[in-house]
């Protein structure tokens, strides 16, 4: 949404702000990620070949939670390319989604009953190897003004909407203005009560969550639900968990989805870990997604049986509000499948 403009008056006209200079210094090349850790040089082919087909995104405040010298370390995992990434697997497509055939308007997803997705922004402050998105046409994504009055219109017109969902990208990628502009007009469309954001920016980069976000944010009447992505217990620091506690002051419900991840997250003490650190984190666990076939990522699945194996073991260690339901994505179905 980088070509909507403001109806309203700049209520702060700050572009250079913390988050945004943190993440215009990102990682973004193979060879700058593999000597900042000291990882051998045999890592080096590999990352160059996935580099190629999906850039390296890696903020320095996601940087300082992995090991120096460990290519095993599970964060690193999440963001190094590896040769895997250009195997051609059966099974694994582009759009493991069909999110393509849900668009009733330029940057809305409407396939959810009384819900629908608002692309809020094409970027990510990082790129995940496992993304489900890495071969998503962002550029016929990223609405203008004009097109965004198509999407609101939408929403006004549909009054089984309850509903927003801020997703991407990262909508918190996009800017305070934007979004603070966004945020007004969905206050404004009297059947919609809830705005939910879908966002790994506070993990990211903490600093994301400062006063000019709090200020729209605490400014809605709707009531705010923000869906974290975290997959290993190490990405929760204390900035993540002072980010937390800010946007918990403001009045928003924490939740978090992980996707189920070979050799991140595949074992069920990381996964009782995780949800106990949440929790420290004032953050409840909600979904544990198997992950969505895409093109590149096949390295990183479990079997669905090795997946419900975990998931009864995890049952045994933990209190119920600290289980994640274990999902799948099925294209065309109106709510994810248990499984
Ligand atoms: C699954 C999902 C939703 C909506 O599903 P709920 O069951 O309502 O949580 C919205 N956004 C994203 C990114 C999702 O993965
Ligand atoms: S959409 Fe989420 S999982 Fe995918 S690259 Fe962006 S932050 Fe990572």
């Amino acid at each position: 949404m980088d070509t909507v403009e403001q109806p309203t008056p700049l209520r702060w006209a700050a572009p250079d702000v913390a988050w945004q200079r943190q993440l215009s210094q990102a990682i973004r090349d193979p060879d700058t990620l593999i000597k900042r850790l000291g990882l051998p040089a045999q890592a080096l082919r590999g990352a160059r070949d996935g580099h190629a087909l999906f850039s390296i995104c890696v903020p320095e405040a996601y940087l300082a939670r992995m090991a120096p010298g460990e290519p095993n370390d599970p964060l690193l995992r999440q963001v190094l390319p590896q040769g895997a990434e250009t195997d051609v697997t059966p099974g694994y497509v582009n759009d493991p989604l069909e999110e393509a055939e849900h668009r009733p308007a330029p940057g809305l997803i409407h396939k959810y009953a009384g819900r629908v997705l608002l692309i809020a922004s094409p970027n990510c402050a990082i790129n995940c190897r496992y993304c489900f998105r890495r071969h998503f046409p962002y550029g016929d994504n990223s609405p203008s003004r004009a097109q965004w009055q198509q999407a609101l219109d939408y929403l006004r017109n549909d009054t089984s909407l309850i509903e927003a969902i801020l997703s991407g990208g990262d909508p918190l990628a996009a800017n305070d203005r934007q979004l603070a502009w966004l945020v007004e007009q969905l206050g404004a469309i009297p059947h919609l009560k809830r705005l939910r954001i879908h966002t790994r920016l506070p993990v990211v980069i903490p600093d994301r969550i400062d006063a000019n976000l709090l200020a729209w944010l605490g400014a809605t009447r709707l009531q705010k639900v923000m869906v974290l992505h975290i997959n290993h217990a190490n990405e929760i620091d204390d900035a993540v968990i002072n980010a937390c506690a800010r946007l918990k002051q403001a009045g928003v419900t924490l939740l978090n989805q992980s996707v189920l991840l070979r050799d991140v997250n595949d074992d069920a003490a990381t996964l009782a870990t995780l949800s106990e650190r949440l929790f420290e984190a004032g953050v409840l666990p909600y979904y544990l997604h198997v992950l969505d076939p895409v093109q590149g990522a096949a390295h990183f699945d479990v079997p669905d049986s090795e997946a419900r194996t975990l998931i009864a073991t995890l049952r045994q260690h933990l209190p119920g509000f600290l289980m994640p339901r274990l999902v799948r994505e099925i294209p065309g179905e109106a709510s994810k499948t248990p499984l």
